[in-house]
């Protein structure tokens, strides 16, 4: 085994310090200060140190604990049988490598027989409970605490009314211990809050945490107010039982129904599964479903069905092996800065970028976020090294929320934006009203391939096979100092390119051939100018019917700029700026010397979307998830030709969440709003009965 590395011993014991610090702030103070993931995700590094260096590992690792002290409030109570937690999958394919290792097992010791059943449950995102049943009364009930050891909490559980006190059977055991989960319902939550907040108490961070903190209270009657429910998961007997054989239960799926006979809540939301297809089809439906329920769930737990296997499957110290959870994608999560970038736009913006080790989030892996410029890289106090907090929340571009300052490197630097231009070596500005900084340095080789990236994507003459490396290659070569001068490369230019061929060139040729009959719109919007948007530019050419009509309000009656509708003076004057710059004149000369009209002839408009304009007059999308046919830019179109606007977030203003496959957060909040939710087929249903109606 190779030595250990100075920073990795240190790096272990700053996670172990700081995962230890997080888990008392949440098993012992039910507040908080990490999101959960963020917490898995350290987690996990420090289980991959211990794994790597086993002398890593120390008595006070929270890899060697399981859950928090129990608080010395309450009697301390030992568990007859330890309560474990779960071990953690955050993919499928983790999943998969469970079931090899169980196989594998299986065929040493487990059974001879083939594939084994599961049972796919939802992970209910509350606390588990151990309740003690003698002669069938409710006598004790507990905490988890430190899996050996739980509080004694029998008052306050006694208030929750999906427990029996008394279960429903004859000739019950002397003995009998129920497990599962207490939970806060979503809107009891909602209400609990807003009543803490109304007295200045803090907050609960989440439903987990509220049900902690309120099965600790020390007064009954609030246990009682706040409404806690229960779904039973589990149940143990003594060895010897003297029940009649045939009604125990020999595996998880008879003992849910088991514990329903006998009176419990049970999650209804299970499924019997033989393979990873139908756990995939299981873990899908409730990704979306589970938004739709009226308490928290953060996963699903997969089970061995059988009592049997369970049992010669075991434990590791910490969890069972015939079990594991399959978490949700986190929404944040942690991960170490690897370097700061920077990129230059087409306006010479210059955006600070971190990128980081590569962690999945929301479902994708994810490597780099922007930092948006200098005032938000000094508020994150960002240095070489550190561990970064990244989020998705629901929108598709990650972004750095917060650092770790616990886990920051010895002499790390503080990182800041340089003061030239990294590109061209040119000083730096920034104006006093704007946030940005810029290279203002006109032949900036940066700022040109932004602006050929702009002209050539999807958006504006989407240009088919001319990427950036492409453009990155004729700009270094000196071959295009405008856009206009990409028209006039040679398709022998384009053959003679790194990884090029007769054909590849040829499909360049056309496609800039074809891009000059382009909407004037589309043309407007590729030429970059700042503020000038997809839907500016629209507005623009409703008003304007060519660049000489639009040239001349920018220079000489920004009042008519100003007087379109969201229109204001800062997009005026960057209208005036641009039409003013005698590159951008030499620009326009030359692509209509080209054959580009600039202007509105070239709008192959069908009657059918002349009719359209105004069917979506007003109305706003967000489109989210993954459509059954339709791509987002297609569905973005047809809600633009139909005269409505697309947006990426959520807000009270929505006019209709489009939604398809793993809608993920937008979803949750449009349901939050009242937003009206549609699919691909309620979305065309609408644009056909629309059309209908305007033609
Ligand atoms: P866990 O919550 O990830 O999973 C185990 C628990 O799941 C079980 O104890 C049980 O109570 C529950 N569960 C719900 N539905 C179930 C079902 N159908 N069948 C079986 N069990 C079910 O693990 P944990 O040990 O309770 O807590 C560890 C987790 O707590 C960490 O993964 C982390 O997310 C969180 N944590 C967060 C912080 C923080 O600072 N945010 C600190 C410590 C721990």
């Amino acid at each position: 085994m190779s030595p250990i590395s100075n920073p990795c011993i240190k790096r272990a014991a700053e996670l172990r310090n700081l995962l230890n610090k997080a888990g008392h702030a949440y098993y012992v103070l039910d507040n908080p200060f990490l999101e959960d993931s963020v917490y898995d995700q350290l987690y996990r590094e420090l289980i991959d140190l211990e794994n790597r260096y086993p002398s890593l590992v120390t008595p006070d690792s929270p890899s060697q604990r399981l859950g928090g002290k129990p608080a010395k409030s309450f009697n301390t109570i030992k568990h007859r049988i330890p309560l474990f937690s779960l071990d953690n999958a955050f993919n499928i394919k983790e999943v998969s490598n469970w079931i090899s290792r169980l196989n594998k097992l299986r065929t040493t010791s487990l059974s001879s027989n083939s594939q084994f059943t599961m049972i796919s449950e939802l992970k209910i995102d509350g606390n588990a409970l151990a309740l003690s049943y003698s002669n069938g009364v409710l006598t004790k009930a507990a905490t988890r605490g430190d899996g050996a050891n739980g509080e004694e909490i029998t008052s306050n559980v006694r208030t929750i009314t999906s427990i029996p006190l008394r279960l429903q059977m004859n000739n019950p055991p002397e003995w009998l211990e129920v497990r599962g989960e207490a939970f806060i319902p979503e809107a009891s939550f909602v209400k609990i809050n807003s009543e803490r907040k109304k007295v200045g108490e803090v907050l609960f961070a989440n439903p987990r945490n509220a049900c902690a903190g309120t099965l600790r209270q020390l007064n009954p009657q609030v246990v009682a107010s706040r409404k806690l429910d229960f779904f039973a998961y589990t149940m143990h007997l003594p060895e010897q039982e003297h029940m009649d054989p045939m009604n125990i239960p020999n595996n998880q799926w008879e003992a849910l129904q088991w514990l329903q006979t006998v009176g419990f809540k049970v999650n209804p939301n299970t499924s019997l599964i033989n393979n990873i297809k139908e756990l995939k089809d299981f873990y899908d439906q409730w990704e979306i479903n589970r938004t739709h329920l009226p308490y928290a769930t953060d996963g699903v737990v997969i089970k061995i069905n059988s009592f049997d296997l369970q049992k010669k499957a075991g434990f590791t110290n910490k969890s069972p092996r015939w079990a594991i959870a399959l978490k949700y994608p986190a929404e944040e999560t942690a991960t170490q800065l690897i370097k700061l970038t920077y990129q230059i736009g087409r306006t010479g913006v210059i955006t600070p970028v971190a990128e980081f080790q590569p962690v999945s989030l929301a479902g994708t892996s994810v490597s780099r976020a922007t930092l948006h410029n200098a005032d938000r890289l000094k508020a994150l106090d960002l240095h070489s090294g550190d561990t970064v907090i990244i989020r998705k929340a629901g929108e598709i571009i990650p972004e750095v929320v917060r650092i770790l300052p616990e886990l920051r490197l010895p002499k790390a630097e503080q990182l800041e934006l340089p003061k030239e231009c990294p590109e061209c070596s040119s000083p730096l500005t920034r104006t006093a009203k704007e946030a940005a900084t810029r290279c203002i340095n006109n032949s900036c080789p940066a700022i040109l391939k932004a602006c050929l990236k702009h002209w050539v994507g999807k958006k504006s003459m989407d240009i088919e096979g001319l990427g950036n490396k492409l453009i990155d290659q004729v700009v270094e070569m000196n071959l295009v100092k405008s856009i206009w001068q990409l028209y006039e490369l040679d398709q022998s230019v384009w053959e003679s390119m790194e990884r090029m061929g007769q054909k590849s060139a040829e499909k360049i040729v056309q496609s800039l051939d074809k891009s000059k009959k382009k909407s004037w719109d589309k043309q407007l919007y590729g030429l970059g100018i700042n503020h000038i948007g997809a839907a500016n530019a629209k507005a623009l050419t409703k008003e304007f019917r060519n660049i000489e009509e639009l040239s001349r309000a920018a220079n000489t009656s920004s009042e008519s700029i100003q007087s379109i509708d969201g229109f204001g003076k800062e997009i005026a004057e960057s209208l005036h700026e641009w039409f003013n710059n005698p590159s951008n004149q030499e620009l326009i000369f030359n692509l209509k010397r080209l054959g580009f009209s600039l202007s509105t002839k070239d709008l192959h408009l069908t009657n059918k979307t002349h009719m359209n304009i105004g069917l979506f007059h007003d109305k706003t999308f967000v489109i989210t998830g993954k459509m059954p046919t339709l791509s987002r830019i297609d569905a973005q179109k047809m809600i633009e030709n139909a005269g409505g606007k697309t947006n990426s977030a959520i807000s009270k203003n929505t006019s209709y969440l489009l939604t398809g496959e793993k809608a993920g957060s937008k979803l949750t909040k449009a349901l939050e709003l009242g937003i009206t939710i549609i699919n691909e087929k309620d979305f065309l249903t609408l644009l056909s009965l629309e059309e209908e109606y305007y033609s």
